[in-house]
């Protein structure tokens, strides 16, 4: 059986040894040693100033919704996982979906503009599979027309943009830890701004608004992460770079062997690297990708439609909108298994029942 994911887990021991500290401290959560140990890692690892490590990469992005007291109508991505438009409406906010574009798989700035109404106030965008959004357009309209701009970057752990953290974009981005994850703490997520009152109002709000001993500055909620999800955080670092190069040699090798395949992949931003959080293809047809599905899954190789079907038409909570070009990629779009233990043999083995599967 190939699953379409494995969580990375690291020597037991590893792990074992930064619990044994725990033991001695008692000290279990609450922005615990590990905890802050992590967040300066993190920071000196992506490069950046500021972070802050919380429960979960939705909650993160709830807290960045609330920090930004954003009301309204948030204008967003159809092709995205169901957290990003959830937090929107879970905040009492209204998402309005922007279709993509159909090369980036990301939302499309050119179409953002005739979706803008007073009621506007900010755009949550997801860089999809980690492939960076068009920031510098997106920063253009959103500073002519007065919104806030918050980046969805559960699938962007490590990626920079000429250079520079896709992080630091936007007024905040959000990242997830889940195990599922490039690089996890099991559970967890990163909230990431450069602004320094803003990362105080989500240090405030991530645990529930005590801003003193008997004080309260803000409507604040439970966003803290255990010592125990950090020390996982903190084992899982030491072993980035050996991720990073096993999934950079998977994706190579799908990327060679499946260049015959009636399929395309996306488009990546041009100065920005893969770091092969996902390995998505297009096929030419829905048909092409059910018949190959379901060959993989009769020899127990689990793929995912990811993501199917687009937000726009899925959730029961929102009235059902067209949107061609997500709708349409919805319906093409496979992600291969891609984690560190999967084998080349195992690779070549899912490249060639794709490859028979078409030519039959
Ligand atoms: C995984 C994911 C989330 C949610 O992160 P959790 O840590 O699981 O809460 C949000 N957005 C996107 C695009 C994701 O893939």
């Amino acid at each position: 059986m190939i699953p379409i994911t494995k969580p990375f887990l690291p020597p037991q021991q590893e792990y074992s040894d930064l619990l044994n500290g725990v033991w001695k401290r008692e000290w279990l959560t609450n922005m615990g040693p590990l905890a802050s140990q992590l967040e300066m890692e993190l920071k000196e690892h992506l490069q950046l100033k500021h972070l802050l490590f919380v429960t979960n990469g939705t909650v993160a992005l709830q807290m960045a919704i609330k920090a930004l007291d954003l009301k309204g109508e948030i204008i967003t991505t159809p092709f995205s996982f169901v957290a990003t438009t959830s937090s929107i409406v879970w905040e009492g906010c209204m998402p309005v979906f922007v279709d993509i574009s159909e090369k980036s798989l990301n939302i499309d700035p050119a179409k953002i503009e005739d979706a803008i109404t007073p009621a506007t106030t900010a755009i949550l965008a997801t860089h999809v599979y980690g492939n960076p959004c068009d920031v510098d357009t997106i920063n253009l309209i959103a500073k002519k027309h007065n919104l806030k701009v918050i980046y969805d970057g559960a699938h962007a752990f490590g990626v920079q943009v000429n250079g520079r953290s896709i992080f630091e974009f936007g007024d905040i981005s959000t990242c997830s830890l889940h195990a599922t994850k490039l690089y996890h703490s099991i559970e967890g997520g990163l909230t990431i701004t450069t602004n320094p009152e803003i990362l105080k109002k989500i240090s405030l709000i991530r645990n529930f608004g005590i801003s003193g001993y008997d004080s309260f500055s803000e409507l604040g909620i439970n966003g803290k992460n255990s010592e125990f999800h950090a020390a996982m955080g903190l084992v899982n670092l030491r072993y980035i770079e050996k991720i990073a190069e096993k999934r950079k040699q998977i994706a190579d090798i799908y990327d060679d062997k499946l260049s015959g395949v009636r399929c395309y992949r996306p488009e990546w931003h041009p100065g920005s690297v893969n770091n092969n959080a996902y390995y998505p293809i297009i096929f030419e047809s829905e048909e092409l990708l059910l018949k190959v599905k379901s060959e993989l899954d009769k020899n127990e190789i689990f793929t995912r439609r990811y993501f199917y079907p687009s937000l726009s038409s899925a959730l029961p909570y929102l009235a059902k909108q067209s949107m061609p070009i997500a709708d349409n990629i919805a319906s093409r779009v496979l992600c291969l298994p891609l984690y560190y233990d999967l084998t080349f043999e195992e690779v070549d083995l899912i490249c060639r029942l794709i490859l028979r599967t078409q030519n039959n």
